[in-house]
């Protein structure tokens, strides 16, 4: 079977072609000039970008549109102007190919791909990116929420305090850098509730100690302490609760060695095994849906209506294919 994913959610648009293998994967990413992602100009990239985007999946993977079998396309969370790109890219392709298409909920395929390809079977899953945090884990016909954000996400954290100082997006590799030249901690709000987390007061207090001369250095090592800390928190809790022995990072800010160290050590220390996503596939990208689209269908999953769901939640998404 041959699968056609559409990646249009925030600032990726992504054509994935998967049968089993990843055969094609290509994407174009929007990049503000300044400031965050806006909207209606990250669409406009989308819009821009689709046709060649899907001219080079397809000669990656040496097909032609009539070869395919299924389209997918995600069809949220995400922003509104950029999911609309998606659905009315997918309707199109449908109209040319007469194939059945299956919206994809956006977390569930950053889960399934990243489960795919560490070869995780029932994990908690900790979800980070830029505009997601979110503890995760199977139970019962959905992938429930152990414990998320009530404010921002932490890669929208990491990316507005760089943004704000020293310049540039995305922010994360930028802070790790600088963070590998921090010697001394600095004291920042830890918020963890309940298996709740908050990172708007650090993001504010990290910014005021920078504005009095704290030095940058010392200060995204202290960022980036605290959060990964924090979630390495939250995660520990829902392992113990959920009595699973997996857990799995995904989500961009997954590409962080430091994170990626402190869910290994937790995990070491519970007996459990720790997988990451590689890092080409834990941002946005088209194959993820394709996957995802692939496992709803398989598993008797038919979309009726094509829309969009720009607050579409992880669980809400009906998942057929983990029971048996
Ligand atoms: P996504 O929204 O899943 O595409 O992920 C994008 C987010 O991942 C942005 O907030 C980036 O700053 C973040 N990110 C990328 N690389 C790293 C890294 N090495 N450490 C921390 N965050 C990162
Ligand atoms: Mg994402």
């Amino acid at each position: 079977m041959l699968i056609l994913g559409i990646e249009s959610t925030a600032h990726t648009f992504g054509i994935g072609i998967f049968d089993g293998k990843i055969l094609a994967d290509a994407r174009s990413v929007y990049k503000p000039l300044k400031g965050g992602i806006h909207p209606a100009e990250a669409a406009k990239h989308h819009e821009n970008a689709k046709e060649e985007i899907l001219a080079k999946a397809l000669n990656e993977a040496g097909i032609g549109l009539s070869d395919l079998d299924l389209l997918a396309y995600a069809a949220g969370p995400g922003l509104p102007p950029c999911l609309r790109v998606g659905l009315d890219f997918v309707k199109k392709l449908r109209r040319e190919t007469k194939k059945p298409v299956v919206a994809v909920n956006h977390p569930v395929a950053h889960i399934e791909i990243a489960k795919m390809l560490t070869k995780a079977k029932d994990p908690v899953v900790l979800y980070t990116s830029g505009g997601n945090t979110q503890v995760i884990g199977y139970a019962s016909g959905r992938y429930r929420v152990f414990g998320e954000t009530q404010d921002i996400a932490v890669g929208n954290a990491i990316d507005t305090f760089i943004r704000e100082t020293v310049g540039g997006y995305p922010g994360g590799p930028a802070m790790e850098h600088l963070a590998s030249k921090g010697r001394n901690y600095i004291e920042l709000p830890y918020v963890v509730k309940g298996m709740d987390l908050s990172f708007s007061g650090i993001l504010t207090a990290a910014m005021e100690k920078y504005k009095r001369g704290a030095d940058i250095s010392d200060l995204c090592f202290s960022f980036q302490e605290t959060c990964y800390a924090m979630l390495t928190e939250v995660t520990e809790r829902a392992l113990a609760h959920s009595e699973k022995k997996e857990v799995l990072l995904t989500g961009g800010v997954a590409a962080s060695e430091r994170l990626q160290e402190m869910i290994s050590i937790m995990c070491k220390e519970r007996n459990a095994s720790a997988f990451l996503c590689p890092k080409e596939y834990s941002g946005d990208n088209g194959i993820m849906i394709a996957v995802a689209g692939f496992l709803a269908y398989r598993s008797g999953h038919r979309t009726k209506k094509l829309d969009f769901d720009s607050k579409w939640r992880v669980d809400e998404a009906e998942i057929m294919w983990m029971e048996g």
